[in-house]
């Protein structure tokens, strides 16, 4: 068994920049506990060709890792990836994170103040937990009749089967979401026929990629100044669309524009068009970039097919109008277990139930998308209300880094063994978010969409200005939470309540 002070769990972008803060505070007594072989998360498992990122790297990256290499202005997943690791190996984080180490179970045991890790690789206790596990870290496989029979070749996007050739082969791609509109146009380049199999026509927006010019890299580079300002642009622009977003999705008209354009000028057929034009309003999903995208769909071996999925075969795919299409290789690009994650189930808090079960009766919901009541010592990374449409996740996660550092530092101050969000106070935020979700283009704009759980209630994004999460997440508000001093440790409840700090907050955006 190890004992440590805080596990973090997941070695992405939530885990690494909590264990670089950790060190940065001077505490060392941590582990990372990852299922892989390196630093990534998500930007470890989705090698699917054409993998890249929506958001410019400049603002996509740490805020205190800068890098001025980057090679274009959306980076590709493997540039990514190296830029993660090389954060990683700068901060010397190899010697604290134990990999092939899959996490089964985390269970707050009350009576140590301690959380109880089982692994693949053995059991773990610790005081304090961060859950770095991400919202993108289980494939959803669909639940089609007579998938699992199918004889050809079959894969998730997030797993791909890179020994697996599929030149020249048949070859089905189920969904048309961010990951399949990335990989359709470099399957269309080399296999034999592609059908692609719609449920929901997306917004695919023209993408404004391009390498940086050798003026530009050097600027980056030598221009003390030119690299924030070049971020701090992108952050301005993209926080202006979530204006539109959460309340006023009219402002976003221009983009439809933008998107029936982007159609024009890759499909030629009419019929084509109309299949892909979606009937929802902009932004109720994820909005796509790809100017790829629609060239492909209009290449002579490619077919959109929009009947429904009616079952899959031994040799290929059926749809509900009869039609049978064989093919050698099914690639499922259906997307990721958000707010079903299987993590959820692991997690156990103070009653005995899990994170799933709590959840199930509640709704899913945090206070400021970190803590939850019932679960002392746990900070949750990209938490229920903190995802993003349309800007870095990354700058959500600093946030939240910013939340931790200021907990360590109040732990210390007042040695805080046991910490508990209220559950007045979890509850009167919620109420708040799903206030402001209100006249959300999510919840206005006619789409059905993952970022709802089975109440219907959007729990995964984060509505308004992104500054506003910074603000409420600068300070630790010690009176939202039920503490407990670490002599008092073991004590069901609050055993040392400090008072006389910042009050709490609800937000308004
Ligand atoms: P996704 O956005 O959830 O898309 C899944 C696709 O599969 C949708 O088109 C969905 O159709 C379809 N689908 C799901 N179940 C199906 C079924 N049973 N039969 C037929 N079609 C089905 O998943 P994703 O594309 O992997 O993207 C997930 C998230 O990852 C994104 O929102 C984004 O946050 C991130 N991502 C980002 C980038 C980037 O930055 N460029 C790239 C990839 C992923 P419906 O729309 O009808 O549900």
């Amino acid at each position: 068994m190890n004992v440590v002070k805080i596990a973090i769990i997941g070695a992405g972008f939530s885990g690494l920049g909590a264990a670089i803060k950790l060190r940065q505070e001077g505490i060392d007594d941590f582990v990372i506990l990852d299922r892989g072989q390196n630093f990534g998360g998500t930007w470890r498992d989705n090698t699917y060709p054409g993998a890249a990122c929506d958001v410019p790297s400049h603002l996509y990256s740490y805020s205190f890792a800068p890098n001025p290499t980057w090679s274009r202005s959306f980076s590709e997943q493997p540039e990514i990836h190296r830029y993660i690791n090389n954060v990683a190996a700068k901060n010397d984080l190899e010697s604290y994170t134990r990999w092939n180490t899959e996490v089964t179970g985390i269970v707050w045991n009350e009576a140590d103040g301690q959380w109880v890790i089982t692994t693949s690789a053995g059991e773990y206790r610790a005081n304090f937990v961060i859950a770095g596990v991400g919202p993108l870290c289980e494939p959803k496989l669909p639940d089609l009749k007579g998938i699992d029979d199918f004889a050809g070749e079959i894969f998730h996007s997030a797993r791909w089967n890179h020994d697996y050739n599929l030149e020249g082969k048949r070859v089905a791609v189920i969904g048309t979401g961010a990951s399949a509109i990335q990989i359709i146009p470099e399957l269309a380049k080399k296999v034999g026929r592609l059908d692609v199999y719609q449920r929901t026509a997306a917004w695919v927006l023209p993408r404004l990629d391009r390498p940086y010019s050798n003026t530009e890299s050097w600027a980056f580079k030598n221009i003390p100044g030119f690299q924030t300002a070049a971020r701090a642009g992108i952050y301005a622009s993209r926080e202006l669309v979530s204006f539109g977003l959460t309340h006023a999705p009219g402002v976003l008209a221009p983009a439809k524009v933008l998107g029936k354009q982007n159609i024009a000028r890759g499909i030629s057929d009419r019929k084509l068009r109309a299949a892909v034009t979606p009937k929802w309003k902009v932004g109720c999903k994820r909005i796509l970039l790809s100017n790829t995208y629609y060239p492909a769909l209009n290449q002579a071996n490619v077919d959109l097919v929009t009947d429904p999925i009616k079952e899959v075969t031994t040799t290929g795919i059926v749809t509900a109008d009869g039609v049978a299409r064989d093919v050698d290789a099914i690639v499922v690009a259906t997307g990721f277990h958000v707010t079903d994650s299987p993590a959820f189930e692991h997690i156990i808090g103070k009653d005995g139930s899990s994170l799933a079960q709590v959840w199930e009766s509640t709704g899913i919901n945090a206070y400021k998308g970190t803590t939850v009541h019932g679960f002392p010592n746990l900070f949750l990374m990209v938490g229920p209300a903190t995802g993003l449409g349309h800007t870095s996740i990354i700058y959500m996660i600093e946030s939240q880094l910013n939340y931790l550092v200021d907990y360590l530092k109040l732990q210390r101050k007042y040695d805080i063994a046991r910490v508990e969000v209220r559950s007045d106070v979890q509850h009167d935020y919620n109420v708040g978010i799903q206030k402001n979700l209100k006249s959300s283009v999510w919840e206005t704009g006619g789409c059905a969409s993952w970022y709802k759980d089975v109440f219907g209630n959007i729990t995964t994004l984060w509505p308004g200005f992104t500054f506003r999460y910074r603000h409420i997440t600068r300070k630790f508000d010690l009176a939202a939470y039920d503490t407990s001093s670490a002599a008092a440790t073991g004590a069901r409840t609050s055993a040392a309540p400090v008072t006389s700090h910042p009050a709490t907050e609800t937000v308004t955006s």
